[in-house]
């Protein structure tokens, strides 16, 4: 009996051990990271329905704090402010040097599936030209909110009818960041969330394995030579860069749906 539950106890532990999963390009196949230190962000002005917008602010910000300015991470999240953007969800969408955080309370501007919370949308670089220094570098990432189907809550005890912010866009800051989901129940990462959920909200080991593998050795050179900022033009071309939306997001109810799937 006791020897059984010991042998369950090390396997588990072997496939945690390497179970994190780092989204890669469709054609190259190169694992997606950030090829730059410091990641700026901005937060549609119209924010959510379900909360004020200095609420949403600071949710935003303890998001994105779990993956931020770690020993073995030194990333950096700068925020730039609310941003306008305009109601078209493609055209909001994509390598345009602001990585917004929009909230869609409206059927016709959610582009993806009613069970779906959260969609991350990053542009990267299939191979290396124009823009492009790596393989996989990632140069946007967009965060859409399905505020249309879902309704959000802040509180620590979040209602059951209602999913914690938090909880959710800290996964999809995995996702801005390159991150796959996991096979790991427990970790950020794991692709479902049921109603009332917050322990996304912190980072599992096995989500820190994947931050510190990855960017461990990030640097900054590359920031800010890019007019990154909430009022950067929209509709730069980026050489070699292609178009995936990731995640799925986080799924209701704790069902989880198969794979990744093309906005385009
Ligand atoms: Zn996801």
């Amino acid at each position: 009996m006791m020897r059984g539950l010991a042998i369950a106890g090390v396997l588990l532990g072997a496939a945690d051990a390497a179970a994190y999963v780092r989204s890669i390009t469709p054609d190259a196949g190169a694992p997606m990271e950030w090829n730059t230190r410091e990641i700026h962000y901005c937060i549609n002005e119209n924010g959510s329905d379900d909360m004020d917008f200095e609420t949403l602010e600071e949710q935003v910000a303890l998001s994105f704090a779990p993956w931020e300015g770690r020993d073995c991470a030194p990333l950096e999240f700068v925020y730039d402010g609310p941003t306008a953007i305009g109601d078209d969800p493609v055209e909001d969408i994509g390598y345009d040097g602001k990585n917004i955080i929009v909230f869609r309370e409206t059927q016709n501007v959610w582009s993806f599936d009613s069970d779906v919370i959260a969609v991350t949308t990053v542009s990267f670089c299939e191979g290396v030209g124009g823009e492009c220094d790596l393989a996989g570098e990632i140069l946007d990432g967009d965060i859409e909110v399905n505020g249309f189907n879902f309704r959000f809550s802040t509180t620590d005890v979040a209602p059951r009818t209602r999913f914690d912010l938090r909880n959710t866009l800290t996964h999809e800051v995995g996702h801005l960041l390159g991150f796959d989901h996991t096979s790991v129940a427990d970790a950020t990462m794991f692709a479902s969330a049921p109603p009332g959920e917050t322990s996304k909200r912190d980072l599992h080991p096995d989500d820190l394995d994947a931050l510190c593998d990855v960017y461990a050795s990030i640097y900054d050179e590359r920031s800010p030579d890019d007019p990154t900022g909430c009022t950067a033009a929209p509709g730069r071309p980026a050489n070699g860069s292609g178009w995936l939306p990731l995640g799925l997001g986080l799924l209701a109810l704790g069902v989880v749906l198969p794979g990744l799937r093309r906005r385009r």
